[in-house]
């Protein structure tokens, strides 16, 4: 893989840190061979300038040393998954929304700043790394992992490696065309995926039944007051409660992606798909929904029908340290390839 770096030149060091740069939070923590996190830190993510939001990073990367205790002398290399548009090769972040990040030299500057080797992704490409080598993908050579929460994205692992493709948008199917006549999506296109499946959308298709007077008092009741915003929460725990509007919503973002799944079935043909990310939760009311609208393409189609079967979606198995550990995984995976 081009993008492999030797670290291995690093003296004797042998720990990894990983972190998980988010818009509004960044975590870190030492990651073992094991995909075990310690020594966590969480600090907020100054998006004033790029510079602060990079001092914030490295701040998070010494706060890991002190928790953990150790020294900058025993830590092989830093790990960093950035919510945006990456070229690994360079280390540079072309473009994140989330971070207000355009060309920005991160390894660079955190090579210097911190005198340590670094690695950056994607998060959702680290996120596949770290269920590919810790959790729900492990040991399949052929896997897909699907990021669900405020946008959607996916990335393949292909023989073991992660696949980014030509321009880095290798699973970018939140801009998955699905309606033609659909709302915009924030990418400026029509009917993209994302607009349709993702938390915002479900928050909106609710915001719209209020609108035209047809929620339900269930629905309704999930706010604490007129004024508060509807979230995607709000129609899982309506669901929930079984109201039926909030159902028919989950239902209609299932199929949509359940769309967006036969497309990765199609292309990567994977040996599974771990679908991590906010809306994911093992208990969300949408994870059952994806998994019934799945089941159903899959029995009226010929094609899928007989080879796969409706466990090849599988929810993600790293929970709360998932960010740190695909970051971290940057690093394992390159080692397991030296
Ligand atoms: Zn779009």
């Amino acid at each position: 893989m081009e993008q492999n770096r030797d670290f291995s030149s690093h003296g004797n060091a042998s720990l990894i840190i990983g972190v998980d740069v988010g818009g509004t939070k960044i975590a870190a923590g030492l990651v073992d061979r094991d995909g075990q996190v310690s020594g966590r830190v969480k600090i907020p993510t100054d998006t004033s300038h790029p510079a602060k939001t990079l001092q914030a990073i490295a701040d998070a990367i010494s706060g890991v040393m002190q928790e953990a205790v150790v020294s900058a002398a025993q830590i092989k290399a830093i790990g960093l998954g950035i919510p945006g548009i990456v070229d690994p090769v360079r280390g540079t972040c072309l473009f994140s929304a989330n971070l207000g990040w355009e060309n920005v030299a991160v390894q660079d500057w955190l090579e210097q700043a911190t005198g340590l080797p670094c690695a950056i992704e994607n998060d959702v490409s680290a996120g596949a790394l770290g269920e590919s080598l810790y959790g729900a993908g492990q040991g399949q050579r052929q896997m897909v992992y699907l990021s669900l929460g405020t946008g959607i994205a996916a990335r393949a692992i292909i023989n073991g490696q992660l696949y980014n493709g030509a321009h880095g948008m290798a699973g970018e199917i939140g801009h998955l065309m699905c309606d033609p006549t659909g709302p915009r999506c924030r990418c400026g296109a029509i009917g993209c995926l994302e607009a349709l499946a993702a938390g915002p959308a479900l928050a909106e298709a609710a915001q719209q039944k209020i609108q035209d007077g047809s929620a339900s008092p269930l629905l309704l009741k999930q706010l604490q007051h007129p004024e508060e915003q509807m979230r995607a929460e709000h129609v899982f725990a309506a669901a929930a409660l079984g109201d039926s509007v909030a159902h028919q919503i989950i239902q209609r973002a299932a199929r949509y992606l359940a769309y967006g799944l036969s497309f990765l079935v199609f292309t990567y043909d994977p040996q599974c798909i771990v679908i991590g990310g906010g809306l994911a939760t093992e208990q969300s009311p949408l994870m059952t929904a994806i998994h019934q609208e799945t089941a159903r393409w899959i029995a009226q189609s010929p094609v899928a029908r007989g080879r796969i079967g409706a466990d090849i979606i599988r929810p993600a198995r790293l929970q709360q340290d998932a960010g740190i550990v695909g970051a971290g995984a940057l690093i394992l995976a390159q080692e397991r390839t030296q």
